[in-house]
C-alpha cells in the first residue's frame, strides 16, 4: 500500500530524511517509533504530500505521491490531481483539529457532502453509522467543546473514515490525552485494524504496538534503524540506539 525507496527530505539546510526505505502490505498496522525530532512527522506528511521529497519515490497504492513520470523524468502533479490521491488518505494528528463551529454529526459529514458531492442525506447516514463505531452515537449532537479529548479524538477519526481512505496514518493520536482517555482511542483503533484497514501508526504506546502492530520500524536521525515484527523490535532489539530508545520508554 505504500512503498518509500531512499525518501529525502530537507528543510533548507536541515537534511531531516536521509534515505527512508520501507513498504507497507495492504491491511497491515505499520507502527512507526523514534526518539522526538527523528522524523516521523515528516515522513507521514510526505505519504500525503503535505510536504514535498527532495529525492526518492514514494508511492501509495502503486500511483507515485505527487507526481507523475515520464521516462525518468517526474512531473508535479496539479493542486486538484494531489487533491484526488489525498482522497484517499485519511489522516488523524496528535490535535484533533475538529471543526469546533460544528456538531460531531456535521464534522464527520462535512468533507463528503463538500469534496465528494455527496447529498445530506447519505453523508447523515454514514456519519450516524461511523459516530455509533467509534462509540458516540448518544453525542452526535455535541459540539466539540461539549466533548472530552478521548471523544474528539473518536470523532476525528469517524471524520476521517468518512472519506472512505484506503489508508490512514495517524501521528501520535493519544499523546495529548489523560491517560484515563487513550484506552478507548486506542480500542477504536485495535476495531479499525480488525477491520483491514492499512494503517500507519506514529506512536509512544507499545502496548498498542506490540498487540496490534503487524510491523514495527524504529527510527532515528532520518532513517530506518531497524525493523521488524513489533514483538521482535520491542523485545530482542539488535542496534544499540534503539536498546537506549526502548530502555527509556518500556
Ligand atoms: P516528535 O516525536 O517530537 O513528534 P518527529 O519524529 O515527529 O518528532 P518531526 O516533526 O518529523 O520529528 O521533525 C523532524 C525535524 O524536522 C525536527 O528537527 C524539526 O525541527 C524539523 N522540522 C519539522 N518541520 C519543519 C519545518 N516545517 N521547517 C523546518 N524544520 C522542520
Ligand atoms: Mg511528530
Amino acid at each position: 500500500m505504500v512503498k518509500a525507496e531512499g525518501v529525502h527530505k530537507s528543510y533548507g539546510a536541515a537534511h531531516i530524511l536521509r534515505g527512508i526505505d520501507l513498504e507497507v502490505q495492504n491491511g497491515e498496522v505499520f507502527c512507526l517509533i523514534g526518539p522526538s525530532g527523528s522524523g516521523k512527522s515528516t515522513f507521514l506528511r510526505c505519504i500525503n504530500h503535505l510536504e514535498k521529497i527532495n529525492a526518492g519515490r514514494l508511492y501509495v497504492d502503486g500511483e507515485l505521491v505527487g507526481y507523475r513520470q515520464k521516462g525518468d523524468k517526474l512531473y508535479e502533479l496539479k493542486d486538484s490531481e494531489v487533491a484526488l490521491q489525498r482522497r484517499d488518505i485519511g489522516m488523524v494528528f496528535q490535535r484533533f483539529n475538529l471543526f469546533p463551529h460544528m456538531t460531531a454529526l456535521a464534522n464527520v459529514m462535512e468533507a463528503p457532502v463538500q469534496v465528494k458531492g455527496e447529498t445530506k442525506a447519505v453523508a447523515r447516514e454514514r456519519a450516524e453509522r461511523l459516530l455509533d463505531r467509534v462509540g458516540l452515537g448518544d453525542k452526535a449532537g455535541n459540539y466539540p467543546s461539549q466533548l472530552s479529548g478521548g471523544q474528539q479524538q473518536r470523532v476525528a477519526i469517524a471524520r476521517a473514515l468518512a472519506m472512505e481512505p484506503k489508508l490512514m496514518l495517524f501521528d501520535e493520536p493519544t499523546s495529548a490525552l489523560d491517560p484515563e482517555l487513550v484506552g478507548d482511542v486506542l480500542d477504536v483503533m485495535r476495531d479499525l485494524a480488525e477491520s483491514g484497514m492499512t494503517m500507519v501508526v506514529v506512536t509512544h504506546e507499545m502496548g498498542f504496538a506490540r498487540e496490534v502492530g503487524d510491523s514495527l520500524v524504529f527510527m532515528d536521525g532520518g532513517v530506518v534503524v531497524e525493523s521488524g515484527h513489533p514483538r521482535d523490535v520491542l523485545t530482542k532489539p539488535q542496534h544499540d540506539r534503539t536498546k537506549a530508545f526502548l530502555s527509556k520508554v518500556l
